[in-house]
């Protein structure tokens, strides 16, 4: 397992610092994820598109969702490579708050990747005050 997370989302290219919120490796739409982990990630629901392998030792990697292409999937498997974790912002994700369009302060029922690169599961949270934009009415501070 990767050691660290990426430094920028593998779609956009901006910091976790950028957008905020979480950095998010895995969803029912769209994302990425170590086929032999592969424990709490939501289950693809489009289907795997690609399972390839960073290198020989590894296991293979499963990429699902209509974001990739061969760019972006070559990306991740360097990042792998570096022992870095890929992951994508929730400006990609489509995690954004439904009525000012900041990112979540969680997001609910996605795979996300930690300081240490470990993938951990953010459940479902049944809030409604969950936006990370302090001017917005449905902020949540934490
Ligand atoms: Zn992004
Ligand atoms: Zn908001």
């Amino acid at each position: 397992m990767p050691s660290q997370p990426s430094t920028h989302c593998i779609f956009c290219s901006r910091s976790l610092a950028e957008v905020g919120g979480a950095r998010i490796t895995a969803s029912q739409n769209l994302g990425l994820s170590i086929r032999d982990v592969r424990s709490n990630a939501e289950a693809a629901k489009g289907g795997i598109i690609r399972a390839v392998s960073p290198d020989a030792e590894s296991p293979a990697v499963e990429f699902w969702g209509n974001l990739w292409d061969e760019h972006s999937i070559e990306r991740a498997l360097a990042e792998l490579r570096a022992d870095r974790q890929p992951w994508l912002c929730q400006i990609c994700g489509g995690r954004l708050c439904s009525e000012c369009g900041s990112p979540n302060r969680w997001a609910d029922g996605c795979d996300v990747v930690g300081d240490d690169g470990s993938v951990t599961h953010q459940m479902i949270v049944p809030t409604s005050k969950r936006c990370t934009n302090p001017t917005c009415s449905l902020y949540a501070p934490s």
